[in-house]
């Protein structure tokens, strides 16, 4: 996918783009790496469709050789049930088309509204919601994004952007900064979000590079990260939201419950002391959203509320992420407990 922001490749790459651009496309070499049976790559090659295989080498690094289901792998391996259809399962499952402001500007709940800034991702989760969303419709060049801003700065009941995409921390930071400095001219806007799994995929993104724009406004900044299984974690992972933490930005996680990978209270209880225990909150667990070839990820909601309770049982009040749903039209996340 490519990048709606426009930017100019620049001569020499940085770490994480080097790892970015070494990312592992190709089934066949994903399954040869891991010690997979071959049946797996050719299942995987046939159903990467139009939401091709991606899988970053740092990321790789932590999965478990020659297990078919290891829960790092599920996440990103396409599977022949993605291309079966299922009742209630759709393109846009949460409404973003109905919801945009402004091209790129999707605004839902007040206070708030997020930028699609880039269709790039550091990894390809094969439950994604926005796996069917029309990025060639979001801005790409710098002026293209004068709409949203716009809008913005018309718009005095927004205190907070949230950038998010894709993943905005595909784009270089020359280019986040001037859009970090253009939001901190608005005087009414007041928090910079950022949405992301940089962090957990490619832990070298967070450089000092980042960190200048990041924290270098008048806006408070926050993170969004997304981490389904403790197993994600590593040194270099920790190592890297250490680096947000201590230079003053919180770090929030969500998690979506997934079928085979976290629906189950030892390993989400796991993930919450882990997450904890590196001074990131647990912000929400999401019911998967209902979209287009993720049929294969859905746990009851019954039983999420039973996997939560027992959480509950077993962690601090505030190591509980909240469990929620999104409904298109609604005015906030729904709670599920
Ligand atoms: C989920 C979402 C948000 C953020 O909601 P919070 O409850 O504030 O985390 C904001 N805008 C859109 C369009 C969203 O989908
Ligand atoms: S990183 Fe986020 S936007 Fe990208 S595929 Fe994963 S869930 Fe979707």
């Amino acid at each position: 996918m490519s990048s709606t922001l426009e930017s100019e490749t620049p001569l020499t790459l940085a770490r994480w783009q080097r790892e970015l651009a070494s990312a592992i496309r190709d089934p066949a070499e994903l399954c040869r790496l891991l010690d997979l049976p071959a049946d797996f790559c050719a299942e995987a090659a046939a159903a990467a469709g139009q939401f091709p295989l991606f899988v970053p080498r740092p990321f790789l690094a932590r999965f478990r050789r020659g297990d078919p289901s290891d829960p790092l792998l599920r996440q990103v391996l396409p599977l022949a049930a993605e291309t079966a259809t299922a009742a209630g399962f759709t393109p846009d499952p949460v409404g973003d088309l109905g919801a945009t402001a402004a091209p790129g500007l999707l605004h839902k709940y007040r206070g708030r509204a997020l930028m699609v800034t880039t269709g790039a991702c550091p990894v390809h989760c094969r439950y994604c919601f926005r796996r069917q969303y029309p990025y060639q419709t979001s801005p790409r060049a710098w002026a293209d994004w004068q709409p949203a801003i716009e809008q913005i700065e018309a718009d005095e009941s927004i205190s907070e952007i949230i950038i998010s995409g894709g993943d905005p921390l595909t784009l270089p930071d020359r280019l986040l900064a001037r859009l970090a400095e253009r939001l901190a001219s608005i005087p009414h806007l007041r928090r910079l979000r950022i949405h992301s799994r940089m962090p957990i995929m490619i832990p070298s993104r967070i450089n000092d590079e980042l960190l200048q724009w990041l924290t270098g406004t008048r806006l408070t900044p926050i993170m969004v990260i997304h981490a389904n299984h403790p197993a994600e974690f590593d040194a270099a992972v920790e190592s890297a939201l250490a680096r947000l933490l201590d230079a003053g930005v919180p770090i929030l996680n969500q998690a979506v419950l997934l079928s085979g990978v976290n629906d189950d209270t030892e390993t989400l209880v796991a993930l919450s002391e882990r997450l904890i225990n590196l001074r990131v909150t647990p912000y929400y667990l999401h019911q998967l959203d209902k979209v287009a070839g993720a049929a294969h990820f859905e746990v009851a909601v019954d039983r999420g509320r039973e996997i939560v309770a027992e959480m509950r049982k077993r962690l601090p009040g505030y190591a509980v992420p909240r469990y929620v749903r999104e409904i298109a039209g609604e005015e906030h996340k729904i709670e599920l407990t």
